[in-house]
């Protein structure tokens, strides 16, 4: 009889998935150009032309405003970078806080503290693992200042509703749109749906240039700011005449002039490679929803899902089986991505722990070891950080959501019908897990 692999028997494939390659030659040549012409970055970090980067940093930035139909966009190293200057240039500091997913890779909150704002962490939607506008609602104090909303997984957040909220309370809204580049709300692009929008480009995401980030904008004022901070503010205020030094403790956030070249070869490769990954998602939730008690995750309406993270929900009661020991049994069943051996194959029960349950909040020590920022007197609130403070992101992260990342462009039919099969093949044998 047939037995499953984690139980000894024969796996579904022995050779690893592809990696996700995107660099090719225009790459190459354009690097070539710009090692050529010698100069690798044009910056000064004092108040002339070249505060705002060389040749190939300014023709990213206009290209990428042009493309993402936005007033300004502004080049830095990292999306992390990135969400600091978003902050900052909202003012926010010691006193005040900012609403956020729990649900989210670190930086989203992290950038909160980096100015002395306190996170506050709000619910997740069950159908789409954004912030909940509900719970969003119930977490805003007289201190509260923006909310950073994260395009999680590939798909905007809840843009009529949250955005409503925001207005209603004057706050800001920054949006954390590192995951969803492509993606749309209603007929406009993630990442211009906030007051400020930041894209990553770091080798795991959709289009990248090893490391970097973009931000737009259409607000002008905001925009002055996030240059400010991304080169060196405190050195620039005087000579530039800035009288606001509110976060001009500046930065250095600037990508060289080699990123940038490559940055704009990616941007022209993203419709198509956004689209393989929709198709492939599709071709996989058709496959694997045939199996009861295996859903895809919803597409919000009026939406598209660019799927840096493909999500389905596990309904233990209908398979029979915990999720932890299905998804367990099916890792068992296929071998790792080239390049990512360490991390085995990219299937995964949850995602992340909420982030309060992480050890920075759980001990309150963020800046020395004396609970600064979250103990400062100038922060009238109470921090909360306990388990259940978001109780729909602990239940599905706990025992509802599965998650992979297998449906890149890389993946040929092949490769993606030994995925399938799989989770084909545990399910068949599912009574195999019971004890
Ligand atoms: C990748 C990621 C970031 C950080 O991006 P970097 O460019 O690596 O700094 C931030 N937020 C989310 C949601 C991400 O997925």
């Amino acid at each position: 009889m047939e037995k499953l692999a984690i139980n000894g028997g024969r796996p579904v494939r022995k050779t690893p998935f592809p990696a996700y390659r995107v660099i090719g030659n225009e790459e190459k040549k354009a690097v070539s150009k710009v090692v050529e012409s010698g100069v690798l970055s044009r910056y000064l970090g004092c108040w002339d032309e070249l505060f705002y980067g060389g040749p190939q940093v300014r023709a990213l930035e206009k290209e990428w405003a042009e493309y993402f139909n936005v007033k300004h966009a502004i080049v830095v190293n990292s999306c992390t970078s990135g969400l600091y200057c978003a902050v900052g240039a909202c003012g926010i500091g010691p006193g005040d806080e900012v609403i956020v997913s729990p649900y989210t890779m670190a930086a989203s909150a992290t950038s909160i503290l980096i100015f002395n704002g306190i996170p506050v962490f709000a619910d997740i939607e069950e159908d789409y693992f954004c912030l909940d506008p509900e719970s969003v609602k119930e977490r805003i104090t007289e201190r509260t200042k923006a909310i950073m909303v994260v395009d999680i997984f590939g798909q905007p957040y809840d843009v009529d509703r949250i955005n409503k909220i925001a207005k209603e309370n004057n706050l800001f809204v920054i949006e954390d749109c590192a995951q969803a580049p492509y993606a749309e709300y209603k007929g406009k692009w993630a990442g211009t749906l906030g007051d400020i929008g930041v894209y990553s480009l770091n080798y795991h995401k959709h289009i990248h240039t090893g490391e970097g980030g973009i931000v737009v904008t259409d607000n002008d004022k905001l925009a002055d700011k996030i240059r400010l901070i991304r080169n060196h503010a405190e050195a620039v205020v005087g000579d530039k005449g800035v009288t606001d030094l509110v976060n001009m403790i500046g930065f250095n956030f600037r990508m060289t002039e080699i990123e940038a070249a490559i940055g704009r070869c990616q941007l022209r490769k993203l419709k198509a490679l956004a689209e393989k990954r929709i198709e492939n998602a599709n071709y996989i939730a058709n496959k694997l929803s045939q199996l009861q008690g295996i859903k895809p995750a919803p597409v919000r309406g009026g939406c598209t899902n660019v799927y840096y993270v493909q999500c389905f929900k596990f309904n233990e009661d209908v398979v029979g089986v915990s999720r932890d020991k299905f998804i367990e049994a099916v890792k068992a069943e296929l071998v790792h991505t080239e390049l990512r051996e360490i991390e085995g194959v990219r299937i995964a029960a949850g995602y992340v722990r909420p982030l309060y349950l992480e050890p920075i909040y759980q001990n309150l020590i963020g800046y020395g070891k004396n609970g600064c920022p979250f103990k400062c007197p100038m922060y009238k609130g109470k921090t909360r950080y306990e388990k259940g403070l978001c109780p729909e992101t602990e239940r599905i992260n706990d025992k509802v959501l599965f998650s992979h990342e297998l449906m890149h462009p890389m993946m040929k039919k092949q490769d993606l019908d030994d995925l399938v099969m799989a989770f084909e093949k545990v399910y068949a044998l599912r009574e195999m897990l019971k004890d």
